[in-house]
């Protein structure tokens, strides 16, 4: 087999922000560094309602460390947030912390487990933290995000925020729907006119009974 089967299908690109240089740690088991980098968000840190504004700064606190197999690292990252408030649609921007940790394998390194497919490896002394960092952030992000806690949301008739518009808003009745409901709930309903009236009453066997008897 020539040699060059071991070429990887992406070279990584030492100058890219989340890809880490771990030459300084020699490969020897034991030696680790910490730093702190700032990083440009890469774009899709998000889901639906919350996410990561490409290009804004999260910051990574990180602890490389090699093991006899690879490089261990270990990091939190602190990850400004925006998005909307699940209830009351407002704009939300904060940021959150989601931690991590991984271990990224040498590539001359032979991997016995049975895990290869999901294995993160370095290539030549280089890491790739992406992938690493977007599964932490995704899994971090609210799903249901709010604007505080105790967000009172929309009103469900007008739309109006409960929060501006504060806690004695209501509705009078003015919707068919809601009148209808209110009649069937409470008072009777007025009986159709037929029933009371009075000629109908009468007919039958009172007048029949009076027939003369021999
Ligand atoms: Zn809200
Ligand atoms: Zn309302």
């Amino acid at each position: 087999m020539p040699h060059e089967s071991r070429t990887p299908l992406t070279r990584l690109d030492p100058n890219a922000p989340l890809v880490l240089d771990t030459r300084a740690l020699s490969r020897q088991p034991g030696s680790s560094r910490e730093m702190r980098l700032s990083v440009p968000a890469p774009e899709d840190f998000g889901v639906e309602m919350v996410g990561v504004p490409e290009g804004a700064a999260i910051e990574l606190d990180l602890r490389l460390e090699a093991v006899l197999e690879g490089v261990l690292v270990t990091g939190t990252a602190t990850v400004p947030l925006e998005g909307e408030c699940a209830r009351c649609l407002d704009p939300i921007a904060s940021t959150f912390e989601a931690d991590f940790q991984e271990l990224f394998v040498y590539p001359d390194t032979r991997s016995g487990g049975n895990a290869e497919d999901d294995e993160l490896r370095l290539e030549d002394d280089l890491i790739d933290l992406e992938p690493v960092l977007r599964d932490a952030v995704l899994l971090a992000l609210p799903l249901s995000p709010l604007c505080r806690d105790d967000c009172p949301g929309l009103c469900a008739e007008c739309g109006a925020r409960l929060a501006d518009v504060g806690p004695d808003h209501h509705h009078d009745v003015a919707d068919p729907r809601w009148a209808a409901l209110q009649d069937l709930a409470g008072e009777p309903s007025p009986e159709p006119p037929e029933g009371g009236r009075g000629d109908s009453g009468p007919r039958g066997s009172v007048d029949q009974q009076g027939k003369q008897e021999g």
